[in-house]
């Protein structure tokens, strides 16, 4: 289907604004400057309106509708979190302004610091890493100059377990060291005897996803734990589960001694499109004098009691790893949704995502083989090839999307055949669950009877099925007239 671009609207003489009469007298442009055509496309305000409103609605988002992508928790955006990120003082602010004059701004990120620690059970947390992946880089980068101060430079190995998310390894990998492989054991956890035989001088530290990718909780993460301290390795946790624990668990207390928190997928901040992420870093007190700068500190009560808020950079700090003070737009919506509910709430919420994602697992099973059959937490992967049928985990995403779903997340973790990752969230009421379910069998009942449906499918989107590998790899992003 075809949208006329607005070149093809365009008609002489059509007009967005009526500007008054010019009353300043007029420079004199250079003449070699001026155009007399310069092909831009004339049109009413109600045309431009209609155009870009129609293109925004072909876009799938949170506020569309169910979007239950696995591992990236797509939970709502709270509309009080986007009012508060819109009080003037916080969205002009100037990253250049004085600390004198931003106090009000360093005081929140001082207290969603805190509020942080608490959660993770962290002696100190930077909010510089502007995603999850970052927040892994910050972490590796500490974990380097750790040994390297210890007198330990030599260990160059990270143990990584199969089905870690792909940004582990990459992280791992630009960070300078070796990604070592460990597998996972027939209940879905890491298996500790490959990690016992992974340990040694070698070894700088571990990254470990807990809840895993596979939604299921770490039975013997202390024992996993223990190995690798013993050996002189870091524990690093991949924290973009911590929708699961939030308020319930801390991962410091299990022992890990660093991990990112992602601002957008726990703390209900948009995940702007690949754009304004956060992904805030905890630290043990071991860790904690690596932490990239500046950090927020509050400043001890002065004579007549008032509080003071500066920036400050730890002993041993990394130094910086985005510009300025990290993503503050974010920093001011998650705090406005952890002020909001509170521990009460914030825990919850990890209790209903974990009930909704256990719901739809025990009613989907007998359609969906569940390899991992077991309790899950805020999340579980199923195969998407609907038992008796041949079509393939994409068949079945595309068809959901002609039933006004987003697909979960496909063929991830690669230690499940056409693996479908499905994480409801907290937010999501019954009936919304009823219904996801309802699609999902009547899609394993046309995968049995009429495959070719699925194989086809989706046909009620603007745009059928893509050619996803040759859209990512040229990509085409002008209006078609544009291009030359
Ligand atoms: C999303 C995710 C990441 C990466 O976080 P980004 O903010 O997308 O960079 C890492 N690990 C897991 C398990 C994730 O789900």
């Amino acid at each position: 289907m075809s949208e006329p671009t607005l070149y093809e609207l365009s008609a002489t003489g059509r007009k967005a604004v009526s500007l008054p009469e010019c009353d300043v007298k007029l420079a004199t442009i250079p003449e070699h400057l001026i155009r007399a055509d310069n092909g831009l496309p004339e049109l009413t305000e109600q045309q431009i309106v209609r155009h870009y409103l129609r293109l925004s609605q072909r876009n799938f988002g949170v506020d569309c509708g169910f979007y239950p992508l696995g591992s990236c928790t797509m939970k709502h955006n709270p509309k009080t979190s986007e009012q508060t990120a819109r009080l003037p003082g916080f969205a002009q602010i100037h990253p250049f302004q004085d600390e004198a004059i931003v106090q009000g701004a360093l005081q929140l990120m001082f207290e969603l610091q805190e509020q942080l620690k608490e959660i993770g059970g962290f002696e100190a947390v930077s909010l510089q890493p502007t995603a999850g992946a970052q927040g892994e880089l910050t972490a590796l980068l500490m974990i380097r100059a750790y040994h390297a101060a210890r007198g330990e430079g030599h260990r160059n190995e990270i143990l990584i377990p199969d089905s870690a998310h792909g940004t582990n390894p990459a992280s791992a990998t630009m960070a300078g060291y070796i990604a070592v492989e460990v597998p996972s054991d027939g209940r879905g956890n890491v298996d500790l005897d490959a990690v016992r035989a992974a340990c040694s001088g070698r070894l700088a530290g571990i990254m470990l996803t807990n809840p895993n990718t596979l939604g299921l909780f770490e039975e013997r993460v202390e024992e996993l734990v223990g190995l690798v301290r013993e050996s002189g390795g870091v524990v690093y946790g991949d924290g973009a589960n911590m929708n699961a624990l939030t308020a319930i668990a801390r991962p410091g207390d299990l022992g890990i001694d660093l991990m990112h928190f992602n601002l957008h997928k726990t703390f209900a901040t948009p995940h702007g499109g690949g754009g304004p992420g956060s992904g805030p870093l905890g630290a043990s007190s071991q860790l904690a004098p690596y932490l990239p700068s500046p950090i927020v500190e509050r400043l001890p009560e002065d004579k007549k009691g008032s509080v003071e808020y500066t920036l400050t950079c730890p002993s041993h700090s990394i130094g910086r790893m985005s510009s300025f003070h990290g993503s503050f737009g974010m920093f001011v919506r998650a705090y406005s949704y952890l002020r909001r509910l509170g521990a009460p709430g914030l825990r919850a919420a990890a209790i209903d995502a974990v009930l909704n994602s256990n719901y739809l697992r025990v009613r989907l099973r007998d359609d969906y083989p569940v390899p991992f059959d077991r309790t899950c937490m805020h999340e579980f992967v199923c195969e998407g090839q609907p038992k008796g049928s041949e079509v393939r985990a994409i068949d079945v995403s595309k068809r959901l999307m002609d039933f006004g779903f987003h697909p979960p997340t496909n063929y991830f973790p690669l230690t499940v055949r056409e693996a479908l990752m499905i994480e409801p969230t907290e937010n999501e009421c019954k009936a919304t669950l009823d219904a996801f379910v309802e699609a999902m069998r009547a899609i394993a009942k046309e995968a049995r009877e009429e495959p070719g449906r699925l194989r086809e499918a989706p046909s009620a989107t603007p745009v059928r099925r893509l050619d996803e590998v040759r859209a990512a790899r040229e990509l085409t992003v002008c209006e078609p007239t544009l291009r030359t």
